[in-house]
């Protein structure tokens, strides 16, 4: 890889995109930031990954607007559907209907406009929510249909979709993001943050996270509402 090898990374604002913005960097990625405003519930989520951007570095970040609500399906975006405050079966009304397949689309297109040979993207399969667009397959199957889908890929530029977190636990995350220097205290995690960032403490993310940073022996920064 030659130093001036560029990334497009995803950014959410939470604990795994940042960590996963970190390890793109650490790799010598001229990264670029792509973040969502998508009409998600909690709209510290945008502010928080401004701040991770800035914190870790990055060439340029972009937050690309659309508006899911449009289509609704999920208690991220529908505000009418309750955010669960117990762990539920099955996968949970948090999901948003095809939501990574939809940002790794628009990333794409930015790769190829940029000429970026990789994307970033900080899905987790070991201690997540259990959606199916968070699974290995997934991006396997992504990554070869953008190979198929783009100008690039037909001319032979080959583009990796990289998911350097897909099997570390959350405590495994976290340590490798405290070495790399990300400081988890600019980060959201919680559905229901509210304005300031403040996390409510008992969504499934909000859990996650919890359990996270006691497993990780680490203190958790994260501020309660
Ligand atoms: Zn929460």
């Amino acid at each position: 890889m030659t130093a001036s090898a560029k990334a497009v990374v995803l950014v959410s604002g939470g604990l795994d995109s940042a960590t996963s913005l970190a390890i793109a960097n650490s790799r010598g990625f001229e990264c670029h930031g792509l973040s969502f405003d998508y009409g998600q519930r909690s709209v510290a989520e945008v502010a928080a990954a401004r701040r991770i951007c800035e914190s870790l570095g990055v060439a340029e970040h972009l937050v690309l607007k659309l508006d899911l609500g449009q289509i609704g399906g999920s208690a991220l975006t529908d505000t009418s559907i309750p955010v669960p405050e117990a762990p539920t079966t099955g996968i949970p009304v948090t999901y948003v209907p095809a939501r990574n397949t939809v940002f790794l689309s628009l990333a794409l297109g930015w790769a190829e406009v940029l000429g970026a040979s990789h994307i970033f993207i900080g899905v987790n399969a070991v201690d997540y929510s259990g959606y199916p667009d968070c699974r290995p397959e997934f991006i396997k199957a992504f990554e070869a249909m953008a190979n198929l889908a783009t100008k690039a890929g037909v001319e032979g530029q080959v583009l990796a979709i990289e998911a350097p977190l897909i099997d570390l636990t959350k405590a495994e995350i976290i340590r490798r993001g405290l070495e790399l220097g990300v400081d988890y205290g600019l980060s959201v995690s919680c559905y229901n943050a509210d304005a300031e960032g403040r996390a409510c403490g008992v969504c499934d993310s909000c859990r996650i996270r919890r359990e996270g940073f006691a497993a990780a022996g680490t203190d958790d920064p994260t501020r309660y509402s």
